[in-house]
């Protein structure tokens, strides 16, 4: 048995898994992005973490088969990180300056790419040949198995589908474009949707919750929120759905995968627009009469991006 470390790069937190080669998660801890998400911050956060982990269970550094990163962004072959929207990083040699810090040998992927090893492995789309998975979350992102096995692009630049332009948005992706699926839907994309409609005087319980409170508002306030049938909160779920449908029957009639699982923080609420999307998207693939590939919420929850970014430095 190997014992690898994943580690989960997010822009609010970073997470860490010990992990056997099973797929058995020995240690997690979880430990706060660096405000400004500034590189050098994020090496010592995790040089930190790593070196405690190993300490805490009393193994050295031999004893680690390797490191295995995931991150918001795309990372080429070399383990450098050559853009990342969410984290505002370009060409950022990562798993270079790891490997200097920590002794240990790191591989660096995309988050939502390992995420989706981790389902393929041991979740949601197990015994799948060809499966996607969707995380929601800050940003969009979507690991795409074909043929058993994660799909990069040729340059490792590939799979960004929060990325695919699907409309015009009132606001503009911090990848620099405008109507980026992300914009539409992904946590983000609904508190900016929320905000907007308060701004303009929509009346609804945000709004006092909103100024009653220092931070801003969050997704699972707005999921609450609709629960109880309000009315901006409905109209931006709604909003949420209808777009992610659009992109999902895209996907499928791209990929026809025999699974679309979705993930991340917001897929915990899953139950508030699964119906409505399963129905919308159904609407628009090319084949619309029994298309057999099954939208189902993902397994793993947030063990899927340790597992997978663990399993990644172990097997690819
Ligand atoms: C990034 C993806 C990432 C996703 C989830 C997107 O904005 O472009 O690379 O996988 O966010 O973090
Ligand atoms: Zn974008």
């Amino acid at each position: 048995q190997q014992k690898m470390i994943g580690i989960d790069l997010g822009g609010t937190s970073i997470k860490f898994g010990l992990v056997s080669s099973g797929g058995e998660i020995l240690r997690k801890t979880k430990r706060k992005t660096p405000a400004s998400k500034n590189f050098e911050g994020v090496l010592a956060v995790i040089q930190g973490e790593v070196e405690g982990i190993l300490q805490e269970e009393g193994l050295e550094k031999k004893d680690i088969y390797g490191v295995g990163i995931g991150i918001p962004g795309v990372a080429n072959g070399k383990g450098e990180v050559v853009f990342a929207n969410n984290l505002f990083w370009k060409n950022k040699p990562l798993q270079r300056e790891l490997e200097i810090r920590l002794g240990i040998r790191v591989k660096v992927g995309n988050d939502a790419s390992l995420a989706g090893f981790g389902e393929f492995h041991f979740g949601a789309m197990e015994n799948t040949r060809n499966a996607l998975l969707l995380t929601l979350g800050t940003g969009l992102g979507a690991g795409v198995i074909i043929h058993g096995k994660v799909f990069h692009g040729s340059h490792y630049l590939g799979t960004e589908i929060g990325h695919m332009i699907v409309g015009e948005n009132f606001y503009d992706c911090n990848c620099g474009n405008n109507g980026c699926l992300e914009t539409f839907a992904s946590a983000t994309a609904l508190v900016k949707y929320v905000n907007h409609l308060l701004d303009a005087q929509e009346p609804s319980s945000l709004k006092d919750l909103r100024e009653g409170q220092q931070k801003p508002l969050t997704p699972q306030q707005i999921f609450e929120a609709a629960r109880k049938q309000d009315e901006v909160a409905l109209k931006a779920l709604n909003r949420f759905t209808r777009y992610l449908a659009v992109g999902m029957a895209n996907l499928i009639n791209i990929f026809d995968p025999e699974v679309i699982a979705l993930g991340g923080g917001l897929s915990e609420s899953g139950e508030l627009f699964l119906p409505e999307l399963r129905r919308r998207t159904k609407t628009m693939t090319y084949v619309k009469e029994n298309n057999p590939t099954e939208i189902v919420i993902a397994d793993l929850k947030n063990d899927a991006g340790i597992l997978g970014s663990a399993m990644f430095v172990l097997k690819e």
